[in-house]
């Protein structure tokens, strides 16, 4: 795929979002919708106004990331978003169909028709940071994304497997391709300290940065993240080196 030319922008003339940042990755299971979600949470305890809206139409997870279960709201002009219980805006289909188990099975042209009811007609308030957490892979709706909604920045989220890292240039590649201001990569589960003895442990070896690619932060795989995430309870948790990446975003943004 050579160069993909601009297409219109779709426009949002219910909301004032200020800067929406996408997130991608080249695989599942990386942890993307967690690095999505604490960097809302890391967001919203400085005090920003931050809203995710989950691009994963056909793997949602966001809602459950945050023990949401109240729907999004809508009518057919507006739709309003469900909240966190410390105010984080989100939406999400998962809070749209009538039982979360239900799956999606819809064809592109669909989705790419949902994904213009979520950029035209949510109604976000006003925002400070806008979070897409994008489906993995190179397909139909990032594509959709990086050609219709007015991203500003796109941060990869890679883990240091030898498979993960080689479908994350896949990703980058993408959107570098389709003219995205790629501001650095997140590497999640990079390491594990162990309780013991404090030593770091790099369980899947260390990884080949990308070229040119910024490395933000490296995030170490810790299991009672995990468990809390699992129970829906993230707005707990507080990571340092997530602090770090609102100071990055901060001083990217001049926020
Ligand atoms: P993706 O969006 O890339 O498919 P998820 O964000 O859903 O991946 O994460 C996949 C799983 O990995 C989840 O069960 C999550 O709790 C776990 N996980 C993600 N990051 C970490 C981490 N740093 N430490 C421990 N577990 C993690």
């Amino acid at each position: 795929m050579s160069n993909v030319s601009p297409m219109e922008k779709w426009e949002n003339t219910l909301s004032n979002v200020n800067h929406v940042i996408a997130v991608t990755s080249g695989k599942g299971g990386v942890g993307k919708s967690v690095t999505t979600s604490l960097i809302a949470t890391h967001l919203n305890k400085r005090g920003y106004k931050v809203g995710i809206l989950d691009c994963d139409l056909t793997g949602p997870s966001i809602a459950e990331i945050f023990g949401i279960d109240e729907k999004v709201y809508g009518t057919d002009e507006e739709i309003f978003p469900s909240k966190s219980p410390e105010g984080i805006k989100v939406v999400s289909i998962n809070l749209m169909l009538p039982r979360k188990t239900d799956p999606v099975i819809w064809r592109g042209p669909i989705l790419s028709n949902i994904l213009k009811d979520f950029w035209e007609k949510v109604n976000w308030g006003n925002l400070d940071f806008l979070l897409l957490d994008l489906p993995p892979g190179t397909g139909d709706v990032p594509l959709t994304i990086y050609q219709h909604y007015p991203v500003d920045a796109v941060i990869v989220v890679s883990t240091p497997s030898r498979m993960a890292s080689l479908a994350v240039k896949k990703a980058y590649e993408m959107a570098i391709r389709l003219n995205q201001n790629v501001i650095g990569e997140i590497e999640n589960m990079s390491y594990y300290v162990c309780k013991t003895c404090g030593n770091k442990e790099y369980l899947f070896g260390q990884k080949e940065p990308i070229e040119n690619l910024k490395e933000i932060e490296h995030i170490p795989f810790d299991s009672e993240l995990g468990e809390k995430i699992d129970s829906g309870s993230i707005e707990d948790i507080y990571v340092m080196e997530y602090d770090k990446i609102v100071d990055f975003l901060k001083e990217k943004f001049n926020k």
